[in-house]
């Protein structure tokens, strides 16, 4: 054999990703696959030897592939592959037999004429770190709910006799207050007033989808109310709200959900460029559950920003004079998330930015 093939079988057969070459010779007849080629890590999750295999057919080699619903599913994949000429990602499948049990991260593409080829790996042991990993992080994740909760709780009563006391001492020494003496009180009073704020959102961050229940919800309904509620804000600035027709019933937490639309729309009409009206559509499509889109023309954001917009007191410009807290999108990746779905933003710096939202209950 010549040098450069050598090297070319010693890569293919050292290869710690599983490869195997499959030839469907009839494409009526899954029973007509063979095995070509096989390479030493796949024979080695099979248990067998090349002599067991190669120029054999699947349903000699591996029968109870054909019972098995992966097993067949990814044998009908062969016969597509082959017949369609293109290539299938299978992703991870489980598959077990009497020799082997695991996870396989599996494509199938295809070479040329009947041939086709198995590009596998064994993940079982990354899936297994994902998932315990995944399994600590949620529990973690669980016990700072619960921490942040207490804490915010926790301090509410505090925080309101301190308000209260420092009220109390400005009523009663109101007449003989010295300036220093007041500047102080006024300080301790609006440091508390803040905390306060900041407690109080804290507490409804934690709250939100503990005390209601999923209901049937018209959207369309929601979106009217909402709009009434920001009746003021909508007539200052003059905001242009257009909606799609036919907005759907679906299953909702129905407070959580106007929390959602409320801010987003208040966002939108907040974050409008200077001087230009702020037009705002809105839409949904039938897509992942319901997907609802929310576009402004407003001052956008730079790609950096369009992640970490969603954190709990994230703001992008802190010093601009536009108020806010920053929690109102953390709020609204909370709702999006006990519906089970997603945020994200499209978003141009100076063009406007697109919220996107699926609903999946
Ligand atoms: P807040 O509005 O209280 O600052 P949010 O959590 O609602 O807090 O928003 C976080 C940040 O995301 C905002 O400070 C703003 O910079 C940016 N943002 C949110 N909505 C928009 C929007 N429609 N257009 C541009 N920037 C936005």
């Amino acid at each position: 054999m010549p040098y450069d093939l050598r090297i070319l079988e010693h890569v293919v057969e050292s290869s710690p990703t599983g490869i195997g070459v499959f030839r469907v010779n009839d494409f009526n007849d899954l029973k007509s696959i063979q095995y070509v080629y096989i390479n030493r890590i796949i024979l080695h999750e099979m248990r067998k030897t090349k002599e067991e295999v190669f120029g054999k057919y699947i349903h000699e080699v591996a029968p109870e592939a054909y019972e098995h619903e992966v097993g067949l599913q990814v044998i009908k994949t062969y016969r597509d592959v082959a017949l369609f000429k293109g290539n299938i990602n299978l992703g991870v499948v489980e598959y077990s037999n009497s020799e082997v049990a695991g996870l396989y991260d599996c494509s199938v593409h295809y070479m040329y004429d009947n041939y086709i080829l198995l590009k596998l790996e064994n993940v079982t042991d990354v899936e297994k770190e994902v998932k315990e990993r995944t399994s600590d992080l949620v529990q973690k994740n669980n016990e700072l709910e619960h921490f942040s909760y207490m804490a915010s709780h926790d301090l509410q009563e505090p925080l309101n006799s301190l308000n209260m006391f420092v009220d109390l001492i400005q009523d009663i020494h109101s007449d003989n207050v010295n300036d220093e003496l007041g500047e102080i009180l006024n300080f301790v009073s609006e440091s508390a007033k803040r905390m306060k704020k900041v407690t109080t959102t804290l507490l409804d961050y934690n709250r939100l989808g503990i005390e209601s229940e999923i209901k049937r919800v018209d959207t369309k309904k929601i979106i009217e109310e909402v709009k009434l509620d920001l009746k003021q804000r909508i007539k200052k600035s003059n905001a242009k709200i257009y909606i799609q027709q036919d907005l759907p019933e679906l299953k909702a937490y129905p407070t959580e959900l106007r929390l959602l639309f409320q801010n987003l729309i208040s966002n939108a009409i907040k974050f409008a460029k200077p001087k230009i009206v702020p037009e705002i559509h809105i839409s949904v499509e039938n897509k992942n559950g319901w997907t609802f889109s929310i576009r402004d023309n407003g001052i956008g954001m730079s790609l950096k920003e369009n992640e970490n917009i969603f954190s709990l007191f994230h703001r992008v410009d802190k010093s601009s004079d536009i108020d806010g807290s920053g929690i109102g999108l953390a709020h609204c990746k909370k709702i999006t998330e006990l519906h089970n779905g997603k945020i994200w933003v499209d978003s141009i710096e100076g063009k406007g930015s697109t919220f996107h939202f699926n609903i999946n209950t």
